[in-house]
């Protein structure tokens, strides 16, 4: 199916990676059609909860203690644990289709939260709940409707109630949040960056309202905006509350996942990438002259952000988060996927938007990941202060 050329992913077994690449590519496959369904109607992917990629992306980052039936392929179990094998996994089916991956019930981002920052007991509740046998879609609240990239500055606040708490305010751009059973939301519970908690909400929680956001593009990705109002909490809820000092929870987890997810996010702009190109190469196979050399010049330059991509999950596999390395692919990847679908508009030629229903599909999604884990400028920031302290290029 791709055209695009692979090599083989870094990291410590590329054996091993490869046969992830084929067995995730292959549930990839039957995504094209259901992805343009989604676009129509995000609730569409209520009627392909029976595909391979709906099961992978339910099981993905599950630990596998919790799944009577683990992702397996070529002898090997995954569990997507590793931040390179993620990222591969969503690259292949972010190629199938974007939006389409974004819809799927399963961890996502919230698994990320709740792994880095809750004791035992409660990522033990949320992973029994995730491998149940009914899909259950999350979300990750933290962009506020005011505070966007300034997400330090969130205001939600979390009052102490009684033997609990009690959540008020509003979140906005929260993937699947009008969809989703149970999520993590960002709140403040005392001034400053170190008063930040993240806690575990049920969305059937008295006071909890979400609903979706109109877009144009990547409606996969359900983005909402939450209400809360008096929303009871108890302090079970707050993630690593008992087992964490205040300075090690709720932000250094935003933190955290944000970064282990932006190679992730970058692999989902890469898998977009690599389908316009292979589109235009389908739709026009022998291009010459300016063309040719406009499509090959966009093809190299996505397999070297491809493969930094790798490398930066690899390295964090490692334990070496670098944020200006993560960030600097992040943005790279982002203003790719945007080109390659200029580039394909130009290449096939006027009305191409406008006659081919996937390109424009793809034209809209591809505008999401400026905005998707910090746009461009924040990323930029990130660079410069690598930059700065000499560690970027170091
Ligand atoms: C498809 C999609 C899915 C999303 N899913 C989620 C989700 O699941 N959970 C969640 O919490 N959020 C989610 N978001 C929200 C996303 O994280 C935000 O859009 C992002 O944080 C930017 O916030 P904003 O849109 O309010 O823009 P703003 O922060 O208001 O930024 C507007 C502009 O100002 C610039 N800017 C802002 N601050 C600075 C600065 N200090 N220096 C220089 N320039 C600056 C920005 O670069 C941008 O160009 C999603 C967004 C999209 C598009």
């Amino acid at each position: 199916m791709s055209h695009t050329p692979d090599e083989p992913p870094p990291g410590p077994d590329p054996h091993r990676t490869a046969v992830l690449r084929s067995h995730v590519r292959e549930a990839a496959r039957e995504l094209r059609e259901a992805g343009l369904e989604i676009d129509r109607d995000p609730t569409a992917i209520d009627r392909h909860l029976h595909l391979a990629a709906v099961d992978i992306m339910r099981r993905c980052t599950v630990p596998v203690e919790y799944l009577a039936e683990p992702v397996r392929a070529g002898g090997h179990t995954f569990d997507m644990s590793s931040c390179l094998e993620h990222t591969i996994t969503i690259e292949e089916l972010s190629y199938g289709d974007a939006g389409f991956m974004l819809a799927c019930p399963g961890p996502l981002m919230s698994g990320v939260a709740v792994s880095a920052l809750g004791d035992d007991k409660q990522r033990h509740a949320y992973y029994q709940r995730l491998a149940g046998p009914d899909p259950v879609w999350t979300f990750f609240g933290l962009t506020e409707p005011e505070k966007g990239s300034a997400a330090t500055e969130l205001e939600t606040a979390l009052t102490p109630d009684g033997d609990g708490f009690r959540l008020d305010g509003a979140k906005a751009y929260v993937g699947n949040a009008a969809y989703a059973q149970l999520g993590v939301v960002f709140c403040r519970r005392a001034p400053g960056p170190l008063g930040i908690e993240a806690v575990l909400v049920d969305t059937s929680s008295p006071g909890f309202h979400a609903e979706p956001i109109p877009t144009v593009g990547m409606r996969g990705a359900r983005i909402s905006a939450i209400t809360l109002r008096d929303v009871r909490v108890e302090r079970e809820q707050i993630l690593g509350y008992d087992t964490l000092k205040p300075t090690r929870r709720g932000l250094v987890g935003a933190i955290r996942t944000l970064q282990r997810f932006r190679p992730v996010l970058a692999g989902t702009a890469v898998g977009l990438a690599r389908a316009v190109l292979d589109h235009v190469r389908e739709q026009r196979p022998a291009p010459t002259g300016t063309a040719r050399l406009r499509y090959e010049e966009v093809r190299d330059r996505l397999a070297a952000v491809r493969r930094r991509n790798y490398e930066v999950a690899a390295a964090i596999d490692a334990g070496s988060v670098r944020a200006d390395r993560i960030a600097a692919v992040k943005t790279r990847a982002a203003e790719l996927a945007e080109e390659a679908t200029v580039v394909a508009a130009e290449l096939l030629g006027p009305g191409a938007l406008a006659a081919d229903p996937y390109l424009n599909k793809l034209h809209r999604d591809a505008r999401a990941f400026e905005f998707m884990e910090g746009t461009g400028h924040i990323q930029r920031l990130a660079v410069f202060q690598g930059v700065v302290k000499r560690t970027f290029l170091a």
